[in-house]
């Protein structure tokens, strides 16, 4: 895979008792110094129109003020040093980078995967939250969408991190062009994420969220993926799919009570890279949580050895009774007849 990287991105320091620590980066690129064909590519940083294009202007002024000011705590979950701004302008900068690297025809062992941070997924239109300050997937999606010369009409952003994607579902909740998919962990931060959240207006039936029991394991989110995630958007008929790719829904994982396998990561990139194949869409990925160093460098290096032809292990076990259950109400939601 060709990684989107910057130095800059490790500048950001939330502090040393802070989960989303630069750590996280460094932790994958130790992993990724054991494999072949891994590349990385700098990216420009985006100004701030880019970032305005999804979150309110006034909002994001706001942001970079208080990182001028030296930053600090926005809330009690979300810090900012001074040096967070150009990292907030890098990792925005690599997504679109990843964008801009699938619409350009890369893909198979030269899928981008852009490994910026802060991450983005919780930051809403006009607030940040949950570590994140601008959304980088949103961003992205929105920059394709706005690049004439790339012709994408539909966008997918499907968000496997063990938390909702609240921020990505916020921004494009009443829009017909984005089409958001959230697999989670029922209850857990921010809470909401439910199954009848569907979309509204010209958005309606564009956001399909698949909230899952704690305990949760790859079978499960295996069938969600090829069953309602893929029916859904092969017929939406996307021109670009960005995964939203947070690792902490992984069972060592110190937050949540999900219980992926290191695995799951390889699954679940297979079946989303056959979406794609199947709609001739560009395929990037970025990253988003993922607290278990180990656990996180183990399983983006998973994903990367997934396109570098290794054949993913298919699970031998089933799910429970809550997940089927799920499942079922995730494609009555959204007028899917599947069988599980
Ligand atoms: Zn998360």
């Amino acid at each position: 895979m060709q990684f989107g990287y910057s130095e800059v991105c490790l500048e950001h320091d939330p502090g040393s008792r802070h989960p989303e620590t630069p750590d996280r980066l460094r932790a994958i690129r130790e992993r990724l110094k054991r494999k072949h064909g891994v590349e990385y590519v700098d990216a420009d940083p985006v100004g701030i129109d880019t970032i305005a294009s999804v979150h309110d202007r006034a909002y994001i002024e706001s942001v970079e003020q208080f990182c001028a000011d030296g930053g600090g705590d926005w809330d009690p979950d979300t810090s900012a040093v001074e040096e967070t701004w150009d990292a907030i302008r890098h990792s925005t900068g690599l997504a679109c980078w990843a964008v801009d690297a699938a619409l350009e025809g890369a893909s198979g062992r030269d899928t981008p995967f852009s490994i910026g941070r802060p991450p983005g997924h919780h930051a809403v239109y006009d607030d940040a939250m949950g570590f994140c300050f601008a959304n980088n997937a949103a961003i992205a999606a929105q920059h394709a969408l706005d690049n004439d010369e790339y012709d994408v009409e539909r966008v997918a952003i499907v968000d496997w991190d063990v938390h909702h994607g609240n921020g990505t579902q916020d921004i494009f909740y009443d829009r017909d062009d984005v089409f958001f998919v959230s697999i989670h962990e029922k209850g857990l931060y921010p809470g909401t994420g439910n199954i009848d959240e569907t979309g509204e207006g010209a958005g309606e039936g564009r956001t399909m969220n698949i909230p899952m029991p704690a305990g949760t394991g790859d079978a499960a989110y295996l069938a969600a993926t090829e069953g309602p995630v893929a029916t859904a958007l092969e017929t939406y008929d996307i021109d670009l799919l960005i995964v939203s790719a947070g690792f902490d829904a992984h069972r060592h994982d110190p937050i949540s009570r999900i219980r992926l396998s290191t695995e799951a990561y390889a699954l679940l990139t297979d079946r989303l890279r056959t979406v794609a194949d199947n709609c001739d869409a560009g395929l990037a990925f970025v990253l988003e949580g993922g607290y278990g160093l180990d656990v996180l460098a183990d399983s983006v290096a998973m994903v990367h050895e997934t396109f570098d032809g290794r054949e993913p292990i298919e699970p031998d076990n089933g799910y429970s009774e809550d997940a089927l259950e799920v499942l079922e109400a995730v494609c009555d939601a959204h007028d899917l007849s599947l069988e599980f």
